[in-house]
């Protein structure tokens, strides 16, 4: 059983790697940027709320997100392990996902970051081509991360589940670094 979040600056290849091991392990990979991403492709409600802070590079507003993970986390193929990707981004989300474990009577095993410094990100980011991928929105998106997400790697670290991983190597090194973790 595997519960499983990855932390890390945009590009840092939390997404490639995050489906990786959910094929690996056999358990969903939760992606809030997919989740969105589909809700503003279909115009949802949820997705018609989003888009703006989205293409800003800005985070979307956690009254958006939180009933979102909620139900996601409560659907039956969740409940012998996930990968989260995406989430938490700010401490009160963490703050959040921790109660919401705690009454599914569940714990995250390993908190994953993966460390990349930021000159590679921007270099991946502008590779990458998708809509919220221009350079305006990447300096956006890496600032937010440095000032909301990065104080997610204490809350982590003071609870003793943080692992750090070199993510700015190989794709194949940086996944057998994190199953070597895991399964350690
Ligand atoms: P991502 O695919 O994880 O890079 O997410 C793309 C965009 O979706 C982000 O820039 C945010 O606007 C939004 N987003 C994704 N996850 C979250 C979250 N947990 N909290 C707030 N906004 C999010």
């Amino acid at each position: 059983m595997k519960r499983l979040i990855f932390l890390g600056p945009p590009g840092a290849g939390k997404g490639t790697q995050a489906k990786i091991l959910s094929d690996t392990y056999k358990i969903p990979h939760i992606s809030t940027g997919d989740i969105l991403r589909s809700a503003v492709k279909d115009q949802t409600p949820l997705g018609q709320k989003a888009q703006s802070y989205m293409d800003r590079g800005e985070l979307v507003p956690d009254d958006l997100i939180l009933d979102l993970i909620k139900e996601r986390l409560n659907e039956s193929d969740a409940s012998d392990g996930w990968v989260l990707d995406g989430f938490p981004r700010n401490v009160s989300q963490a703050s959040f996902l921790e109660e919401l474990l705690k009454e599914l009577n569940f714990a995250a095993d390993y908190v994953l970051n993966l460390e990349v410094p930021d000159e590679i990100l921007v270099e991946r980011l502008l590779s990458r081509k998708r809509k919220d991928d221009n350079e305006d929105t990447i300096r956006r998106r890496l600032e937010i991360y440095h000032k909301d997400t990065v104080p997610v790697i204490s809350f982590y670290r003071d609870r003793n589940i943080l692992e750090v991983i070199q993510g700015d190597a190989s794709m194949d090194t940086v996944t057998t670094s994190l199953k070597t973790v895991i399964e350690k």
